[in-house]
């Protein structure tokens, strides 16, 4: 089961909200790290906005919170016809346009539907920053954005077309960056580019600073605590120095800052078992409810929700799934668990159950969020009949 607090969700929100409050901006939370309907929907109401990525996470914002569509930035390399279509019919506030293809497409779609659609062109600063490759994305070598060097002609392009509304230029260079500089570098970057642009006459009001502050996965309650409004103010700080002056409206798309403390998985320990010198502590949690070990090699602190005594162990803490890849700790030293016991496994709240699969046909975990002294279910465990209902034998 995944636990959420609602109220340290809203505080992070919060703290983006007023670490960016002037000049004007918008805090447009990265629908991708935690898509839960419930906690879209409390932080639509605290103001947010939404960064998406697939037209399913539009129809998400708009079950949470219709009146949140105008607040939506829609991002992604490989936008679909259809998921165009809604997004134009939905009104949102910016399409982030990765390449030259699906800038053409977007101005077919409007023309089609009869409307101008305001874009911003997500473009490649080539800043390198420090952290898993899989999730870094800022370097010319990745798939993502455009060439800075190549975008004034494709604006130039577009302003020709009276379906296409150049209204911004955004940037994200990736996920879990620990520190703020490949972030003012960037922003700084694109903020060039926004002057050269009005420049050459487009009317350029969104600067789009994408997402990807870092949190630390090492954070413990016996130890120094992680600021996070410190973090914040340094990160805007940093983002506010690049864009001095500029006058233009700041769009945020934090997602794991958000939402990744706020959270943690429950599972209850099954066997212990000795292999060897080594000890395994099987959980009824597996890589299909929490890929990021598996997937970037992450560390999530691991806490037993019951404390017994001082004994402890080292051990590796696994899945039930058939892959050696599916573990959540190794040669972890741990208060001593026995079958029964219930773990916790910290910081799980982004990129959690928004990855979590069926893999090896199981059923996922329950989400709960919790509010003040009240514990509320935001989504039912899953039963078998859920996973077989699409199936035709
Ligand atoms: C994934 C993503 C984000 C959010 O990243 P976090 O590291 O969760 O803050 C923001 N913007 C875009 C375009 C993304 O792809």
């Amino acid at each position: 089961m995944y636990v959420y607090s609602a109220r340290q969700i809203r505080e992070r929100l919060q703290l983006f909200q007023e670490a960016f409050s002037s000049p004007a901006s918008t805090v447009c939370f990265a629908v991708k790290s935690n898509s839960s309907l419930a906690i879209l929907r409390l932080l639509a109401q605290s103001g947010a906005g939404f960064d998406i990525v697939s037209g399913g996470e539009l129809e998400r914002v708009r079950r949470a919170d219709k009146a949140a569509l105008k607040r939506v930035v829609f991002s992604g390399a490989g936008k679909q016809v259809w998921e165009i279509d809604a997004a134009l019919k939905a009104g949102i506030l910016l399409f982030n346009v990765e390449s030259e293809a699906e800038l053409e497409l977007l101005a077919r779609r409007a023309e089609a539907a009869g409307v101008r659609a305001r874009f911003a062109l997500r473009v490649n600063p080539d800043v390198f920053a420090d952290t898993h490759p899989y999730i870094s994305t800022g370097l010319r070598e990745h798939k993502f954005g455009i060439d800075i060097g190549l975008a004034r002609a494709i604006y130039r392009k577009a302003a020709k077309s009276k379906w296409l509304e150049p209204a911004g230029v955004s940037v994200h260079i990736g996920s879990q960056i620990r520190t703020v500089d490949p972030f003012a570098a960037a922003v700084k970057r694109v903020a060039d580019l926004v002057l050269e642009l009005r420049r050459d006459g487009h009317s350029i009001h969104y600067l789009d600073a994408g997402g990807g502050l870092g949190i630390d996965y090492n954070d413990r309650l016996d130890r120094p605590h992680f600021d996070a409004a410190k973090k914040v103010r340094d990160y805007s700080a940093a983002v506010l120095r690049a864009t001095a002056g500029l006058d233009a409206h700041l769009l945020l798309e934090p997602g794991r800052f958000v939402v990744a403390q706020a959270g943690a998985l429950l599972t209850r320990v099954l066997f212990v078992k000795q292999n060897g010198a080594k000890t395994f502590v099987i959980t009824d949690a597996a890589m299909n409810d929490l890929i990021r070990p598996a997937l970037y090699q992450a560390h999530h602190e691991i806490l037993p929700v019951v404390r017994r005594g001082k004994s402890q162990a080292v051990v590796d803490v696994v899945g039930p799934v058939c892959e050696s890849g599916d573990f959540f700790a190794r040669d972890r030293e741990m208060q001593r668990s026995a079958p029964g016991d219930l773990l916790a496994l910290l910081d799980a709240g982004a990129y959690g159950m928004a990855q979590s699969s069926n893999y090896n046909t199981r059923t996922r975990p329950a989400e709960v969020l919790v509010e003040g002294d009240k514990a509320r279910l935001i989504r039912r465990r899953e039963t078998l009949k859920d996973l077989l209902a699409g199936e035709i034998l």
